[in-house]
């Protein structure tokens, strides 16, 4: 265990947060973990440390250290990535990289609430122009690094 991860965190958006500051809320939960949703009671199969309610789109988080029990599993809010990706364009690199994770992860959350069945307009636009922004993003980071030698390549 280490410092700044004592399973001690008041809510599931604390724990959904540092995780991301870490870099590992797309982290695979060791021993996947079968949970009831705190919010609608559904159950369903927790696979990465942040995951996200199939029924109702609750975003629940775990620390990494303490990911063996459902006991540990906070709900961080419904739309939690969805307000991470709000606010004007960004400029600068890591702040573009950042944003993008983001994105990527709201686009796994947006998908999370589109029933299987029929397809529901409202949630249907707003996935794509989530994927859009993400293809312009991703094209800006790549134009970025190509274009600018002072930033190391990895
Ligand atoms: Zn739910």
């Amino acid at each position: 265990m280490h410092d700044g991860c004592s399973g001690c965190f008041d809510s599931g958006e604390q724990i959904a947060d540092k995780v991301r500051m870490m870099g590992f809320d797309q982290s695979p939960v060791p021993k996947p973990l079968d949970i009831d949703c705190q919010h609608c009671g559904g159950a369903f199969t927790m696979e990465t440390v942040v995951s996200v309610c199939p029924a109702c789109s609750m975003v629940c988080a775990v620390t990494p250290c303490h990911c063996s029990h459902v006991d540990h599993v906070l709900p961080a809010g419904i739309g939690y990535w969805r307000r991470l990706i709000q606010g004007g364009p960004v400029k600068s690199l890591p702040q573009m990289e950042a944003r993008l994770k983001a994105l990527a992860s709201a686009i796994k959350e947006t998908e999370a609430r589109l029933p299987a069945h029929s397809a529901k307009p409202p949630v249907m636009m707003e996935l794509l122009a989530l994927e859009d922004e993400y293809e312009q993003l991703a094209m800006a980071i790549r134009s970025h690094r190509s274009g600018h030698a002072e930033i190391p390549a990895k």
